[in-house]
């Protein structure tokens, strides 16, 4: 089953993410991890793409495009979650293609409704380990007390450098402008589900599994 999770910044896409991956065995494809590591890898494409993202703006989806090919050519496991891609129509219709020609389909689009007053307080308060990218936040979800990730027990934690106010904006706003016209397309498409995306993430989760299983 391959699905995408739909939601702005901040909605919980990548937490959701992490526990599918984990209880369904499928592959997160995160377009921002990939270019995240390429900036921290110093590769050419990473130095182009730093500074589009350190101001929240969208790279280019030829970019984004391109990564998603390389990783649908490699083992689909329990199949894809596709997170923080597409975020264009163009790249909408890029990934029914490239889906198609390893003949594969898109099954469930799942967006997470959330309000932007939460998504602040959200992002300015989130933290990720540096070794396994378990999310954090000051506020809902602690670093634990003794400084160990819980999950993998890494004593590192790192804040995104575009996790701040300034970014946040820019960010919403190419979410509005660019991405939201997905929600129509795959209404459209008739691959739609919302969850409610406000909840504990146990309650997101279950959401996120019924729709699946339904
Ligand atoms: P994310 O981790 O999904 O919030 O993405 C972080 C940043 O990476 C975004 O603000 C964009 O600058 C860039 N990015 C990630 N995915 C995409 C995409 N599908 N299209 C364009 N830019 C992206």
């Amino acid at each position: 089953m391959n699905i995408i999770l739909l939601g702005p910044p901040g909605a919980g896409k990548g937490t959701q993410a992490h526990l599918l991956v984990s209880e369904r065995g499928m592959i997160q494809l995160s377009t921002g991890d990939m270019l995240r590591e390429a900036k921290d890898s110093g590769t050419e494409m990473g130095k182009v793409v730093a500074d589009v993202m350190a101001r929240g703006a969208l790279v280019t989806d030829e970019i984004v495009i391109g990564l998603i090919r390389e990783k649908l050519q490699g083992d689909k496991a329990g199949g894809f979650i596709f997170d923080g891609f597409p975020r264009t129509l163009a790249q909408a219709d890029a990934l029914e293609e490239l889906l198609e020609e390893c003949g594969e389909t898109l099954d469930k689009v799942v967006a997470m409704e959330v309000n932007d007053e939460a998504l602040v307080a959200r992002i300015t308060a989130r933290s990720t380990c540096g070794d396994c990218g378990e999310v954090y936040n000051d506020i809902t979800k602690p670093i634990p007390a003794d400084g160990k990730c819980s999950k993998c027990g890494g004593t590192e934690f790192k804040r995104r450098a575009d996790d701040n106010e300034e970014s946040l904006k820019t960010r919403l706003m190419e979410y509005y402008k660019k991405t939201s016209m997905l929600i129509g397309y795959y209404h459209a498409k008739k691959k739609l589900a919302w969850v409610n995306g406000l909840g504990e993430i146990a309650e997101v989760h279950d959401e996120i599994a019924a729709v699946l299983d339904a």
